[in-house]
């Protein structure tokens, strides 16, 4: 789909857009009322990060909520295949590069009817752009910084990804004052039980 826009701004370059993306958004809302209340989180968080340059109606949103979630997959696929020491899979690897292909856009110069004054347009589907942008974080983030450093939380009830920010960088707990509590509080209930009081 292809519509001409205002130009939105150039979307903050951050590297770790997409742990935002997979850990706080879950695109995938089981039910009529789950889709809704996703479409929504997810128009506001593209609106918040200036994905988008005006947050996209809710029925456009529940009608791409399946490209999302794809998305969402893709990027725990690959992380979770990077933080367990391996390389993304070829396969990965040409999604990826398909995201990024679908988000292409360019601008142009439009005349006003007198032809006097122009504005300058941007040609391309928002959406596609935005989805673009979190895996060109994700791409940026596998070419330019510490690979070794990505994490999934070692709770399984937990499982979000982390960049490894501790200067020895054995962090295991996406939080240490939820997930590693959680892990330090089951270690000493099964001491307990192995000392038997
Ligand atoms: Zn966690």
């Amino acid at each position: 789909m292809t519509d001409r826009h205002a130009v939105p701004p150039e979307p903050e370059r951050d590297e770790e857009l997409f742990i935002e993306f997979a850990n706080d958004l879950a695109p995938s809302g089981d039910g009529a009322a789950g889709r809704m209340a996703a479409a929504s989180a997810l128009g506001a968080w593209m609106t918040a990060r200036h994905l988008v340059r005006r947050r996209p109606s809710a029925l456009r949103m529940v009608g791409e909520l399946h490209e999302f979630a794809q998305l969402r997959d893709l990027v725990r696929g690959v992380v979770s295949r990077v933080a367990a020491g391996q390389q993304p899979t070829k396969t990965q690897v040409r999604s990826l590069n398909r995201v990024l292909r679908e988000g292409v856009h360019h601008h142009v110069l439009q005349p006003d009817a007198s032809g006097a004054t122009f504005t300058v347009g941007q040609v391309g589907d928002e959406l596609d752009q935005a989805r673009a942008a979190v895996a060109g974080s994700l791409a940026h983030y596998l070419a330019d910084h510490d690979r070794k450093r990505l994490r999934v939380c070692a709770d399984d009830t937990c499982r979000w990804l982390f960049v490894d920010q501790s200067p020895a960088g054995r962090r295991r707990w996406c939080d240490m004052r939820t997930c590693g509590n959680r892990a330090k509080a089951a270690r000493h209930r099964a001491r307990v039980r192995r000392h038997g009081k």
